[in-house]
Parts: C-alpha cells; sequence; structure tokens
C-alpha cells in the first residue's frame, strides 16, 4: 500500500496525476497509459474542477502532475492548471512531456507551472533546440526543469488474465506506480490507485478479449458520502486491483525503446504473451524484498519524508 498520513481529516500524499488527454503523439510501445491504442479523447474541465473540489477537501499531495497521453495536446491546459492552483490540494503543479511540443508552448505555461519534467526518447520530433527554449522559459519563470532521457521501457501489457493468484499478489506487492511512485488519479467522478483501470478495458476490447468493467471495480466514488474514510481504506488496501491481473506492474523485463506503426497500434491480434516468461524475476523479488524492509520502517517511523527517501534510495539502487 502506497504510505499516506491522516492529517486533521485530511490525506496526506507524496504525489498524483491526471491524465489530460488519452491520446499521444508519439507511439512508444508498452505505453504504461496505453495511449498509442486508445481513441483521441481530451479531460473536461468543468467535471475535473468539480472532482477536484470534491477530493481537495479531504487529500493534499506535495505535487500534482498531469500527464497523458501528451498533456500538452490538450488546448484547455491553462484552465485545468489554475483550477489545481484555486483548489489548495498541492503546492506544487508539474506538468510532464515527451518536450516535441515545447516550442510552441504558451509562455505562459511556464508561469504557471512549478516544475516541467521532460521525457525525452530518442526521437528527431524531440531536440535541443525545443528544450533549450524550454529551458529559458523555465530559468526566466523560476520554474524547475527535469530532464529524464528514456531509451528503454518495461514491458506491462497483457490482453488475457494472469490465472495465477500469488503471481498477480506479487506483481501488486512490487508495484513501484501503485506504492513509490504515487501515481494516484481521478477522472469521471472516480478515484484510482493507478491510471490501468481507466484504460485497460479499451485495450482488451481492441484487442477482442472480454472486457471487466474496471473503471468501476477498481475505482472509488468521489461524490458519496464519507470520502475520508472511504479513500483511507481504499489506500490500504493490501489486496490487488481487478486491473493488476492484466498487467505486469514494474517487473516486466526491459524493452529498447521504439515507435509502433499504425498497423501494430491499431492491431487486434491477441498478444499471445505470457506473464512468467515476460518478467524479470530478480527484479520482482528484489521489489517484493524491498517493500517489507520499506513497511517495517514506515510503521515504525511513519514519515512521508522518509517514504519519499526510500523511495530515492531504492531508485538509485535499481539504476546502479
Ligand atoms: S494495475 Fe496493479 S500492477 Fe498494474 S500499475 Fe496498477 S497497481 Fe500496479
Amino acid at each position: 500500500m502506497p504510505f499516506v498520513r491522516g492529517v486533521d481529516g485530511r490525506i496526506e500524499s507524496i504525489k498524483m496525476e491526471v491524465n489530460l488527454v488519452q491520446h499521444c503523439n508519439y507511439g512508444c510501445q508498452e505505453c504504461s497509459h496505453f495511449s498509442p491504442h486508445l481513441r483521441a479523447g481530451a479531460a473536461d474541465v468543468e467535471t475535473f474542477r468539480r472532482d477536484l473540489d470534491a477530493l481537495a477537501l479531504v487529500y493534499h499531495v506535495g505535487r500534482f502532475r498531469f500527464v497523458g497521453g501528451e498533456p500538452l495536446l490538450n488546448p484547455a491546459i491553462g484552465e485545468f492548471i489554475a483550477a489545481v492552483r484555486t483548489s489548495g490540494i498541492t503546492n506544487v503543479i508539474e506538468v510532464v512531456t515527451n518536450g516535441s511540443l515545447l516550442h510552441r508552448a504558451d509562455e505562459a505555461l511556464f508561469e504557471e507551472i512549478d516544475s516541467l519534467s521532460v521525457s525525452a526518447y530518442p526521437d528527431s520530433r524531440f531536440d535541443e533546440s525545443k528544450l533549450a527554449r524550454a529551458a529559458d522559459l523555465c530559468r526566466q519563470h523560476g520554474t524547475k526543469l527535469k530532464v529524464n532521457r528514456i531509451d528503454r521501457f518495461r514491458l506491462m501489457q497483457l490482453d488475457a488474465p494472469i490465472e495465477d493468484a500469488r503471481l498477480v499478489n506479487d506483481l501488486y506487492r512490487s508495484c513501484q506506480i501503485a506504492h513509490s511512485w504515487y501515481c494516484q488519479t481521478f477522472a469521471d467522478g472516480w478515484f484510482y490507485l493507478c491510471s490501468r483501470p481507466l484504460f485497460t478495458d479499451a485495450y482488451l476490447e481492441l484487442k477482442g478479449a472480454s472486457t471487466q468493467d474496471l473503471v468501476r471495480r477498481d475505482g472509488e466514488p468521489l461524490h458519496e458520502p464519507d470520502l475520508y474514510q472511504r479513500l483511507r481504506a481504499y489506500l490500504g488496501r493490501t489486496e490487488p486491483l481487478a486491473s493488476c491481473s492484466y498487467c505486469l506492474g514494474t517487473a516486466g523485463r526491459h524493452i529498447a525503446w521504439r515507435q509502433q506503426s499504425t498497423a501494430e497500434k491499431r492491431s487486434t491480434e491477441p498478444l499471445q504473451r505470457s506473464a512468467r516468461a515476460s518478467l524479470s524475476h530478480r527484479r520482482l523479488r528484489f521489489l517484493i524484498g524491498w517493500s517489507q524492509i520499506e513497511r517495517a520502517v514506515l510503521r515504525v517511523a511513519p514519515s512521508l519524508r522518509l517514504a519519499r527517501g526510500l523511495t530515492l534510495a531504492k531508485d538509485a539502487v535499481l539504476r546502479a
């Protein structure tokens, strides 16, 4: 379970993120948000505001990230940022982008956000001149700039459920997205531990598999009574989401980053992928071991700062 604290009737968490669009101008294989396989679709600002207002009464995060797809494809991005600022749900607003559209991003964007995180892939649509412009505007407006150079992804997608309940449990317990990177999200009146419940059914449908109503089964409604208590129980869960049966979490084997062709993105052919054969079992064992240590440490010293420090330490060990 992700480490959160309850302070004066409000949950304190480390980070959350919201998809501003579900589509992308890139088509990365194994995109964790399934963007290459989804129809174009943008978040609606009025629905977002309503959800945000309900959530902000009982929940506060250290950092609020706008993601996608490619979030700069949503022309109303400024309205979403303003809504977050007004809500008081966070002090830090971050936009995560592939950087390919930074040359035409409105200068006001750099003033409105606190942090810009660029996932720089080896793709000709991103180049250093776009980054240089962003760096300059970030400097002018006191906005933090992070650049992550990424040339590999992890296998993650499945279109048939993992039947081994123990493996599903291990994947859930080891999942950094849920427990370390705090990718909690919300959309259309529901709160989620990660974004997979939002998009997995569309992928299953594309592949001709039966859909699972994961949007409802794996979410917590935002506009019903006792939200604080319900969210605490939801975030404290030890059992996997239904979506975890269709996901390798963060234990999949590495693959080189690559763009898919249009035919691959739209392919209805089943994956025929074995979950066990797609895993890094060494990584899975390490992540489970680390999560046990993490839980023990945070039980003795419950602190968001410590939880964040443990995540950074784990990521550093995994990179070494
Ligand atoms: S579906 Fe489960 S395993 Fe996949 S990212 Fe979400 S919590 Fe992790």
